[in-house]
């Protein structure tokens, strides 16, 4: 696909180019024709692929002139920073149209904004909670909606927004286009897309942000936390220039290694996960960014929001548990042109893991010698002994505690019951319910 072949209008054209946007992207190649063509579609890509003009464009190339005030397209963000890069977006695209463009987000004041929505506007982006606000207070009316997107649905998602986006889709037409996109997939991710989006969807896959051919993958095996530990300390030691994004695979093991890292190389490491606040978060990506520390240890589930760069090393400290999540992180390396080094520790029990990762990126990765002059270590440090087998609780079905006879058969039948029903019928009929009841 080119942009000359779907028929864009001169003035999108013209803004395009004054952008020097003149080839699609891999996402835009796939999604925009199957936009243009009215499906609702699930688009898995990150920030950095432009996934933003995939659903813009085609927005833009059908979205006509309007007499009507309120949105006819609604794209609904986690953050107010992506609210605010939406909308100015939108806006460049818009320079030679007279499309008008609004983004709405808390943390502002709400009259301003309900006066900006009464105001008019064909495109809406905003926060799911402030954009439910402004509805409930009757300014904001989505009967006119015509198309949906929710950006970075899996961010939003683990922010918490769950019954917020349930209330907007509640408050929506119910025939619309629907756009999902989504850095990765996940259960919530697919259930938003089950009980909300109707059947039609199309799944698409682009690549992470820096193409795979310009990271250099190498992985050692490296049995123990203890052992993992000294080889990235002498990772950190030969490499005087290292600014690294170290993952492990939980909130604990992010702690344990930081507080190790600290004590060797004090105040040189940041760590970052959910449990640190949004301050505390952002203090370690300003002295990240700002050159003061070496690197930051982070979990996969917060590392997503943060927009850091110039990053000369992954190190996998531990493998994800997702093959498409190993693909997001190695692709923080390599920005801007350069190249970039990723560096996986593998254990035994990780390497099948390992090999099905390889094989879903199509790229294999040369295990490397282990260096010398690290030592092995043998012991296991407490977080990572295996829970004593002894101490597992007993676990009781709760089907023997009904007991025999009639009881249990009943329960039995109705447990069936349950069980034979595809998970997302039985969520789709509760929506239809809630739609019923209106
Ligand atoms: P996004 O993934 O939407 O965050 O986009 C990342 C950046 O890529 C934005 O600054 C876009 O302006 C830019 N961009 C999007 N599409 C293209 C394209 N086809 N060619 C060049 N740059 C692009």
């Amino acid at each position: 696909m080119r942009f000359e072949d779907i028929k864009l209008s001169k003035q999108l054209m013209n803004a395009l180019k004054e952008q020097n946007i003149t080839t699609p992207t891999a996402i835009q190649k796939k999604a925009i024709p199957k936009i243009l063509a009215g499906k609702n579609i699930v688009g898995i890509a990150q920030t950095g692929t432009g996934k933003t003009l995939a659903y813009l464009i085609p927005i833009l190339r059908d979205l006509k002139y309007s007499e009507d005030k309120m949105p006819r397209v609604v794209i609904l963000v986690p953050t107010r920073e992506l609210a605010i890069q939406v909308a100015e977006e939108a806006k460049k695209l818009c320079e030679y149209l007279s499309i008008r463009t609004l983004a709405v987000y808390g943390g502002t004041n709400m009259n301003t904004q309900k006066k900006a929505v009464h105001e008019g506007c064909d495109i809406l982006v905003g926060t799911p909670g402030r954009l439910y606000d402004l509805a409930m207070t009757g300014i904001l009316r989505l009967k006119s909606v015509k198309k949906l997107v929710v950006d970075e649905c899996d961010e939003m998602l683990n922010l918490g927004f769950r019954p917020q986006l349930q209330r907007i889709f509640d408050l929506l037409p119910e025939k619309r286009q629907n756009l999902l996109f989504s850095a990765t997939t996940s259960d919530d991710v697919s259930e938003i897309v089950d009980t909300f989006f109707g059947i039609s969807e199309d799944v698409i896959a682009a690549p992470s942000g820096t193409p795979l051919e310009k990271i250099h993958q190498t992985a050692f095996k490296a049995e123990n936390f203890n052992t993992k530990l000294n080889l990235l300390k002498h990772f950190i030691d030969t490499n005087p220039d290292l600014r690294a994004f170290i993952f492990v695979q939980s909130k604990r093991f992010a702690d344990v290694l930081f507080e190790k890292l600290e004590v060797a190389y004090p105040e040189q490491f940041g760590v970052i996960h959910s449990n640190k606040s949004q301050n505390f978060r952002m203090r370690m990506v300003k002295e990240f960014k700002a050159d003061q520390l070496k690197g930051i240890v982070a979990t996969d589930l917060v590392s997503r929001g943060i927009d850091i760069d110039n990053v000369s090393h992954v190190v996998n400290f531990d493998l994800p548990g997702e093959k498409e999540q190993y693909i997001h992180r190695i692709g923080r390396t390599g920005r801007a042109d350069q190249q970039g080094e990723s560096i996986s520790f593998v254990t035994s029990e990780e390497y099948n893991l390992f090999t099905g990762i390889q094989s879903f990126m199509d790229v294999k990765v040369e295990f490397s010698d282990f260096p010398e002059e690290v030592e092995i270590s043998k012991q296991k440090i407490p977080e990572e002994m295996e829970p004593d087998i002894h101490d597992a609780p007993t676990i009781v079905n709760p089907n023997h505690i009904v007991g025999e006879g009639e009881k249990f058969e009943e329960k039995k039948k109705e447990n069936k019951k349950v069980n034979l029903r595809p998970r997302d019928k039985v969520k789709r009929k509760k929506f239809k319910k809630r739609k019923r009841r209106k």
